[in-house]
Formats: C-alpha cells, sequence, structure tokens
C-alpha cells in the first residue's frame, strides 16, 4: 500500500495543500480528507477525478473538505459513472446537503453515498478500515486504514494508539498553549513511550510549528514532518 501526502498544511498555509492523503493499493485509490489543494496535486500525480473511489472524511471542517464538492462536480464533467463513496462523522450527510442549497445548479447531478461512521470496521475499495472518534472541537473520527492511523484533527489520548497500526500520520498542528482541541509538542510527549515504537509523520502543520520543526523532533526524539507530495509504502 502506497500513502501520498497531498496537503501537509492547514487553513491558514500558502505553500502547502490543505489536508488530503492519497491511499493506494492494487489499482485503488481513497482519500482521507479533501482539503483545498487536493485535486491540484493529485492532477500534479496524472490522476483522474475518476481514479478516486471513496474518502474518508475526518472532519468537516474547511480545512478537510474544500475540495470535496469541487471533485464531486469534476467527477460529474468528467462522467464518472460510479458514486463516490463518503465516510464521515455524524451530521455529514445534512451538512453536504445544506452545501448543495447554495449550489441549486449541481442538485441531483452528483452522484455520491455518505456513510456516517462511529466506532466500527468495514471495508472499502478493498481497503481494511476502522473508524475512531476523536477528541477535537467538533464530531471527529480517526481511521486506520490496513495497518496505517490517520488521526486526523484531535488532541492525543490513550484510547487512539490502543489499534492495530504500524505506522501513524499524526497532526502536530501547534506549539504549547495554543488549542487543547489539536496536538502539540507537549501533548503528544505523553505518549513517547508506545509512538516511540511506530513510524511517526507529523502533519497538518501551522506555521507556527513549522517555525521550530527541528526543535520539536529534537525534544520528542521520535517522527519527522511530511511534505507535500511526499509518500511511503507499507
Ligand atoms: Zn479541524
Ligand atoms: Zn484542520
Amino acid at each position: 500500500m502506497k500513502v501520498v501526502f497531498l496537503g501537509t498544511g492547514t487553513a491558514d498555509s500558502f505553500e502547502r495543500a490543505q489536508s488530503s492523503v492519497l491511499i493506494e493499493r492494487d489499482g485503488e485509490a481513497i482519500l482521507v480528507d479533501a482539503g483545498n489543494g487536493c485535486l491540484l496535486r493529485l492532477g500534479q500525480l496524472g490522476k483522474k477525478p475518476a481514479d478516486v473511489k471513496a474518502v474518508l472524511l475526518t472532519h468537516i471542517h474547511l480545512d478537510h473538505s474544500g475540495d470535496l464538492l469541487p471533485l464531486l462536480k469534476a467527477r460529474w464533467l468528467s462522467k464518472v459513472e460510479d458514486e463516490l463513496k463518503i465516510f464521515a462523522p455524524t451530521g455529514a450527510k445534512n451538512w453536504l446537503e445544506s452545501q448543495l442549497e447554495a449550489f441549486p445548479f449541481l442538485k441531483g447531478r452528483l452522484n455520491y453515498s455518505v456513510v456516517e461512521v462511529g466506532e466500527e470496521k468495514f471495508n472499502v475499495s478493498g481497503f481494511r478500515v476502522e473508524s475512531v472518534k476523536t477528541r477535537h472541537s467538533v464530531e471527529s473520527r480517526g481511521y486506520v486504514v490496513n495497518g496505517v492511523l490517520f488521526t486526523g484533527d484531535t488532541a492525543p489520548f490513550e484510547e487512539l494508539y490502543c489499534r492495530d497500526f504500524s505506522v501513524v500520520v499524526h497532526e502536530l498542528s501547534l506549539p504549547e498553549g495554543f488549542s487543547s482541541s489539536h496536538t502539540t509538542p507537549d501533548s503528544i510527549s505523553r505518549f513517547s513511550e508506545v509512538l516511540k515504537e511506530k513510524t511517526v509523520y507529523f502533519t497538518h502543520l501551522y506555521p507556527h510549528t513549522l517555525a521550530i520543526r527541528d526543535r520539536i523532533i529534537e525534544r520528542l526524539g521520535f517522527g519527522r514532518f511530511a511534505e507535500d507530495l511526499e509518500s511511503f509504502t507499507v
């Protein structure tokens, strides 16, 4: 399985696309989140709208969902026949339908399904997925996909790490003191014992975090900062 970081930035990033990851295996491709800029990054990889079969949405903040409607519209204009399967936290179905009120010309033209997930296991496009409730400022989920944990936006907590994973794509939004609904070097350091045993990629990087990235890694003693279009294979 190949994982490509499409966007490692946040809502105020201008040099990185916003949150999105491409996961590929055996000719199938799905996304975790579809923040602004992910369509451009997919194009840079030579992908087409039809190539993405599903989106695992961690939550509906704009920096994780801004390219979802554009992806659906691109699939409509490209005459893609199969529906885009969207897995998301509770409330996502209404949220998407209410967005279409603002774009009435799209109503009835976009081919998608929304499954609102709690804590459960399911399969999509040949991927084994486990959804995990996370701790953010809105309803949110993390996903374990074939042994890789994608945290989405969350404060770190013990149960999150009691899953079967060897690699984690972990948000590390902000330095200490900024927010309790995100991960900081201080809050994640409480779980260093378990995380030192894993391969850890940090993403969802605000400029304040990037400004002190070397100091953070030195202090934590584990993990590395991901870059847009960087990839790894598991
Ligand atoms: Zn968020
Ligand atoms: Zn975010």
